[in-house]
């Protein structure tokens, strides 16, 4: 605008100020997009090239008064400050994906081409060396002002909307992401827990039936003395106390289960890991009998007791025992080794077994949900225990031992309250 009021307004208006503020908006869209692309900003330097820039202007208006250098001058650092333009404008259309980018490279392209070609013209003499110069050249002054002020602005502020769009978008995408993972894995979880339960019931419903059978066989006894010899008080105190007996163990057996199936929220409280990796073995009673299994325990006199939700962490034993006993299906010595020590301010349980160890497929992903060796595994109880163990700030490790079999080494940290 400046330009075009040349005739009518003081002549430093329309060519000093002019530059000067041409000079500010490139500068500050070249600032712009070195931003977009993390680009250091050097501040000092672009001071210096524009200042100097205009001084070596003035000084060819004013000094020399030759407008060809003037005019060949301004053309050709404006050719090259929108050919940079471009070009950092592409860099962002090949990092960042952004549409609008692409648009404002080719704006810049365009506008130095359209300058390059003004200076061919000077240069073979087909016009004059000022700004507002008529016919062609006047279109091609309109022409590349309004491709790059006009369009190019458009293109650059539609840079700077496209990235917080795409940002928002990517931020929503993770978002839901994350939501759906936590969803899949509560789902997992569950469904984990469900089979162990599966299993376990199966397990009860075997050891149920022992002492019921021994209550009902006492009953019935009682029954008997009372009708045939009502007087034999001895023969009716031993039914009664063998009911109360085997009452009291289907009691303990409820109790064991109630433990485990109480709702999964997290209840820290303090748990004596000695007490409870025997605790669990109880729970799996009917399958270490039927699989012959022995157990051998090692236990040092220190105090191992740890801040920690009971059921999850019987879940991660139940898991380890009953891989354990899994992969023993096929061993000749059965026997899983369970040692409760400290270390430091951790206690550390570790389950070794006598099985064939860790299969070499599962030696890279171990840990890894999905992954499974069994037919009718799932492959998540080790990563849900893994899990289950850094809630606990602790940590679950599978490795082969050196004398054969597998070795799960649970860490987690000692209560000291
Ligand atoms: P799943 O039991 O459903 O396969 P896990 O995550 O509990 O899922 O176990 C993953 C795999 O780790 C098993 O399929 C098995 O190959 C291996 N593994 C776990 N414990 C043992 C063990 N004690 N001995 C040998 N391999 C084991």
């Amino acid at each position: 605008m400046l330009v075009g009021l040349r005739p009518v307004i003081p002549t430093w208006v329309s060519y000093t100020v002019a530059n000067g503020l041409t000079w500010f908006a490139v500068s500050m869209q070249v600032v712009g997009l070195r931003l977009v692309l993390r680009q250091p900003i050097p501040a000092k330097a672009m001071v210096f090239v524009v200042v100097l820039w205009l001084l070596v202007f003035e000084y060819f208006r004013l000094g020399l008064q030759n407008s060809h250098l003037r005019f060949g001058w301004a053309l050709i650092f404006f050719a090259g400050a929108f050919a940079y333009i471009a070009y950092l404008a592409r860099q962002i259309y090949k990092t960042y994906e952004l549409r609008n980018a692409q648009v404002l490279a080719w704006m810049y392209t365009g506008g130095a081409l359209v300058l390059c070609v003004r200076i061919m013209r000077i240069a073979f003499g087909y016009t004059e060396p000022d700004a507002t110069a008529q016919g062609v050249d006047s279109f091609l002054v309109i022409f590349s002002g309004v491709l790059v002020s006009v369009m190019g602005s458009f293109a650059f502020v539609g840079v700077f909307i496209e990235r917080s769009a795409k940002r928002e978008m990517a931020a929503i995408t993770e978002r839901v992401r994350q939501e759906e993972s936590f969803r899949l894995g509560e789902q997992v979880a569950q469904l984990e827990r469900q089979r162990t339960l599966g299993m376990m019931s199966y397990s009860f419903a075997h050891e149920f039936s022992q002492p019921l059978t021994a209550i009902l066989m006492d009953a019935y006894s009682a029954k008997e003395t009372l009708a045939a010899e009502p007087h034999n008080s001895n023969a009716l105190k031993e039914a009664i106390q063998g009911i109360e007996t085997n009452a009291n163990r289907t009691r303990e057996l409820v109790d064991r289960i109630r433990n485990f199936i109480r709702p999964s929220q997290d209840a820290f409280e303090k748990i004596n890991l000695k007490m409870l990796v025997q605790d669990v073995q109880h729970l799996l009673t009917h399958d270490i009998r039927k699989n012959h299994i022995k157990f051998e325990w090692d236990f040092e006199d220190e105090e191992s007791v740890v801040m920690g939700d009971k059921v999850q962490l019987s879940q991660i034993l139940l898991n380890v025992y009953r891989n354990a006993i899994q992969a023993m299906s096929h061993s000749q010595i059965r026997k899983i080794f369970v040692s409760v020590g400290k270390q430091g301010d951790r206690v550390v349980v570790r389950v070794r077994d006598t099985g064939p160890g860790l299969d070499e497929s599962m030696r890279l992903n171990i840990g890894m949900p999905f992954v499974t060796t069994k037919s009718d595994g799932l492959g998540v109880g080790l990563s849900i225990s893994q899990s289950i163990a850094e809630k606990h700030s602790g940590t679950l490790a599978i490795t082969n031992a050196k004398d054969g079999g597998a070795l799960v080494e649970l860490n987690l940290p000692a209560d000291n309250s």
